[in-house]
């Protein structure tokens, strides 16, 4: 039955297709909620550094400020300070500076002298009276006020510095200064954030004429990594290579979002302003995307595992139950197509079959050159037969006559219609040169007197009986169906008019128009 085939792929494909969408719609949106996570993720990590970058200057400044009031009320500090004696000036705060480092960070002591002159750098004693042109002690000298922000370095540190005028007996005697380098502060990030962390610093800021400064920025920036404008001056990255080299570049100058794609990293990236407003730098937060890649390809093979286990699941349940209502469609489609060309109580096939596979079977014998023979049969006198016995007897002789005509048949070729009322007929293709038609007719016409059905009122018998006209021809082209039903009519005609009960066989010069 193709009908059922096309029927199966007609419902099973677009199952299958629907399933499939969920699939794939599924993994894009699994794809697109890792995108999101990543950009959400991205800008936690930003504002968490910022806050925590301004805390921690926040905190610098006021620690910084407790710190140099003690040094302020240090007696010993001042008295050497006004002394002008370096040497026991250094002797009386080294320790100091040592418990600040160890447990402040502070990186820088500067002892200044009025003239903007260090007078002492308690972290670095040997280096001394040089002018300081530096916006924090710049900016105490003009306000006579502390001042407190982030600042370059003369070698290039990017340091957070408090600078407090220094007042002896009400009188002020110089400044102090506080500092502590903040490159430190990648790793610190990293480790709260979970995400790497560098810090690239404007190539254009650093100072190279100055002969000195030149000498000792060339060391350190021999530790630098170097991309187009920037060095990175501290990095949780151990090996930054090219491409983030090109990232940092690109992204910083261009914003190039074709930049961002290509990366293996999602990037945020907070500007650094030192105390005079300008920017500096930027801090750089890179969350390794890859990381998540994987747990998102394993998410992904989860989700692969789980879909395909339901999809089995699900289309064997449904290729199992259409496979069932198609074959149950395809045996009652049958039934109903036996039902139209089966005469219902006689079983033999009705005249619609007739009409529908006659032109089939003289097709067939033309085709093969065979003579094929047409009988109509009529019992006789049948009316009599259902005004005396019946209308309930006259079928069951009909269901007896009809089984005497199916049972006379032996070849699947020789087909018996119920043509309709008590006329019944017979298709037979004739093998070779030998025509059966005759005989077979008149062993009908026997077995049926032999079925020995009482028919009191026949008025040719006592006994239920029939008459039949017999054609036979050659199957050619030009061999109608209509031919044949007339002649067999006509001799089935002679037939009633002779006496019924026998068989006449059309002869064209004999039979009676
Ligand atoms: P003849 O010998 O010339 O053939 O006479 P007849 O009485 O057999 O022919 P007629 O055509 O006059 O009557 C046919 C009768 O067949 C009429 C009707 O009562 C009967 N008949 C037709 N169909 C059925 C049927 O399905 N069941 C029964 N019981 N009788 C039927
Ligand atoms: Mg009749
Ligand atoms: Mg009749």
């Amino acid at each position: 039955m193709k009908g059922y085939k096309y029927l199966f792929i007609k419902t099973f494909i677009p199952f299958v297709l629907g399933f499939l969408i969920i699939g794939i719609t599924s993994f894009l949106s699994l794809n697109q909620m890792y995108v999101e996570y990543q950009h959400i993720r991205t800008q936690e990590i930003i504002h968490n550094i910022k806050s925590i970058y301004n805390n921690k200057l926040n905190d610098n400044n006021r620690i910084y400020k407790e710190l140099l009031i003690n040094v302020q009320n240090n007696p010993d500090i001042s008295k050497v300070f006004l002394q002008k004696d370096r040497d026991k000036l250094y002797s009386v705060t080294k320790d100091l500076y040592k418990r600040l480092n160890d447990n402040f960070g502070i990186t820088h002591f500067y002892f200044h002298g009025l003239d903007k002159k260090v007078f002492l750098r308690v972290h670095n004693p040997k280096k001394h009276s040089d002018l300081l042109n530096r916006f924090t002690l710049n900016n105490s000298m003009k306000t006579k006020k502390d001042s407190f922000g982030v600042e370059f370095g003369i070698s290039h540190n990017l340091t957070s510095r408090f600078v407090s005028p220094y007042y002896i007996d009400n009188k002020l005697v110089g400044y102090l200064e506080l500092g502590e380098d903040i490159d430190y502060l990648t790793p610190y990030l990293s480790n709260i954030l979970n995400a790497e962390v560098l810090i690239a610093i404007k190539k254009e800021l650093l100072n190279f004429k100055d002969e000195k400064i030149k000498k000792s920025l060339n060391k350190k920036i021999n530790t630098y990594v170097e991309t187009n404008n920037f060095y990175i001056v501290n990095s949780t990255i151990q090996y930054i290579n090219k491409d983030l080299i090109n990232l940092i570049d690109g992204y910083l100058n261009l914003e190039s979002t074709q930049e961002k794609a290509r990366s293996k990293y999602q990037i945020g990236v907070i500007k650094l302003f030192d105390i005079e407003k300008n920017e500096v730098g930027k801090i750089i937060a890179l969350t390794n995307l890859e990381e998540n890649q994987i747990s998102l390809e394993k998410c992904q093979l989860f989700l692969s595992g789980f879909l395909f286990v339901i999809g089995i699941i699900i289309i064997s349940i449904y290729y199992f139950f259409l496979d069932k209502t198609t074959k149950q469609l395809e045996k009652s489609t049958k039934s109903i197509i036996k039902l139209s060309k089966i005469d219902q109580l006689t079983n033999l096939y009705n005249r619609r079959h007739f009409n529908k596979q006659l032109p089939i079977e003289l097709q067939k014998s033309i085709r093969n050159e065979n003579y094929v023979s047409f009988i109509m049969i009529d019992i006789d006198s049948f009316k009599l037969y259902n005004d005396n016995y019946g209308h309930l007897k006259g079928d069951l002789v009909l269901e007896k006559v009809s089984k005497v005509l199916l049972n006379s048949l032996k070849r699947s070729s020789d087909i018996a219609f119920r043509m309709g009322g008590e006329e019944f007929s017979i298709f037979i293709t004739e093998e070779g040169n030998k025509i059966s038609a005759p005989i077979i007719a008149q062993k009908i016409i026997d077995k049926i007197y032999n079925l020995n059905i009482k028919h009191k009122y026949s008025q040719n018998s006592k006994n239920i009986t029939v008459s039949m006209g017999v054609c036979t021809k050659k199957a050619t082209q030009d061999l109608k169906i209509e031919t044949l039903y007339k002649e067999a009519d006509i001799a089935l005609y002679e037939a009633k008019n002779s006496g019924k009960n026998k068989v006449v066989i059309y002869d064209k010069k004999t039979t009676h128009k």
